[in-house]
């Protein structure tokens, strides 16, 4: 292990912190090639470069009629007799002389002699010969759609990196694709720590509590499209640890999630087995909830694995790995994740705050009939009650510089709502 540097001796900021998960973790290798309708939540691990136009044609943005726009010029109302009728899926492929037009239906291909749609309910009159209009209504050029204004055919559609959500399917799918190469899935095994741990569905002995951050941590993998690799509970023990790591990467696991025993209690063993099998990066951080996590590295089978070493306690736990694990997850994952984004919202109550570290509270956001934004505090906040996680929609962030916050304050919040 590094020696810790002074300011590791009492924490370190959640930025630095973040930075440097950031700088460690690369995408992993291999890919896969999936069907689109597989390929949600995935990562582009090549730029798709668009085969064809998108539109392939172009065509019609409006139902009207369609027009060389030259005869606009000679400005007052315009007489055109209509040729023919253009419809989607069946272009019209006559020849439109300038006082002709052609009746056309969105999305239908644009005759050839035609530049112009002037809308149906911008004529002033219409039947099946004829049509006027108003020749201030419309310009020339109106309404029509270009080939390739989509995405243009050579043209790089999506980049690698690129995390695939419906829109992204669609355009694939719009470029006429069935298949996308995608980064292969990371893979995350986890585990609980401590002899106090209990498993769902097993009678609870004294002094025990059920394991919850098991079943939060699977959660938040699947949402964001990792596979999950459950290791279940291990004691309080180095033994227990050190063969628990080894099995994470036996089962070829890119990287480990452990909860509890980071801190600096009788039975917390985690920082020790990271140092014995591999190097400690930072383990104190100046945050609440949450301020012992461990990063670091271990050797395990002839293979590296990035450590995680969450706090227990399950708010603790869940807020470190949105604030920490999941950026470096997406990086793993091959994608170039945007900095989460953070709403402003009135705080409703005041709320003490030490500068030089960065608090997490558990909020609900609302919104009063005039559209400002507000946000009140969960009842408990105790970094132990997971019932402030389920009844919030948001974590009030608090920055590390920032004081004592008044009531009617500014504050900034990460929805719930959208984080996968
Ligand atoms: P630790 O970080 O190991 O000191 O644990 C801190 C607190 O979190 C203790 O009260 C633990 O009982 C609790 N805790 C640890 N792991 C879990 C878990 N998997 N599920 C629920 N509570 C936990
Ligand atoms: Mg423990």
């Amino acid at each position: 292990m590094s020696t810790p540097s002074p300011e590791t001796a009492v924490g370190l900021p959640v930025s630095a912190a973040q930075d440097m998960i950031a700088n460690a973790v690369q995408p992993v290798t291999g890919t896969n090639t999936v069907l689109l309708h597989e390929a949600l939540g995935r990562v582009l691990a090549v730029d798709v470069v668009a085969p064809i136009n998108v539109p392939a044609h172009d065509n019609s943005a409006m139902d009207g009629y369609a027009f060389a726009g030259a005869v606009l010029a000679a400005g007052g109302t315009l007489t055109f007799s209509v040729v023919g009728i253009a419809l989607a899926g069946r272009a019209w492929a006559g020849t439109v002389a300038p006082g002709e037009c052609v009746r056309i239906m969105t999305g239908a291909v644009m005759p050839a002699d035609c530049d112009t749609v002037v809308p149906q309910e911008l004529t002033l009159t219409s039947s099946a010969d004829h049509m006027t209009l108003a020749a201030d209504v419309v310009r020339a050029g109106d309404n029509r759609r270009h080939a390739g204004e989509d995405l243009a055919l050579g043209k790089v559609a999506l980049a690698r990196g690129r995390l695939l959500r419906p829109a992204e399917l669609g355009l694939l799918a719009s470029l006429g694709l069935t298949e996308v190469i995608v980064h292969r899935r990371v893979r995350v095994a986890f585990f609980s720590t401590g002899d106090e741990i209990c498993a769902p569905g097993e009678p609870l002995r004294t002094g025990s509590v059920y394991d919850s951050n098991r079943t939060t941590i699977h959660g938040m993998l699947l949402r964001l499209g990792c596979e999950p690799l459950d290791l279940g509970i291990v004691a309080d023990d180095p033994a227990a640890l050190q063969a628990a790591l080894e099995r994470a990467s036996l089962l070829e696991a890119d990287a480990v999630i452990t909860s509890g025993g980071v801190s600096v209690g009788e039975a917390d063993y985690i920082r020790q087995i990271m140092t014995q099998m591999g190097e400690v990066n930072f383990w104190k951080l100046l945050m609440r909830p949450g301020r012992p996590m461990a990063f670091g590295q271990i050797e395990a089978g002839g293979s590296t694995l990035h450590l995680f070493g969450l706090p227990g306690n399950p708010v603790a736990a869940m807020v470190s790995f949105y604030f920490f694990v999941r950026e470096a997850l997406l990086r793993m994952m091959g994608a170039t994740p945007e900095p989460l984004m953070l709403l402003q919202a009135r705080s409703l109550v005041a709320m003490r705050k030490k500068p030089g570290r960065t608090e997490y509270q558990r909020g609900i956001v609302s919104t009063d009939a005039t559209g400002a934004r507000s946000v009140r505090i969960t009842g408990s906040q105790g970094a132990g009650i997971l019932r402030s996680m389920s009844e919030a929609n948001c974590i009030v962030v608090l920055g590390h510089e920032q004081g004592n916050v008044d009531a009617g304050e500014a504050v900034d919040v990460l929805l719930f709502d959208g984080l996968y």
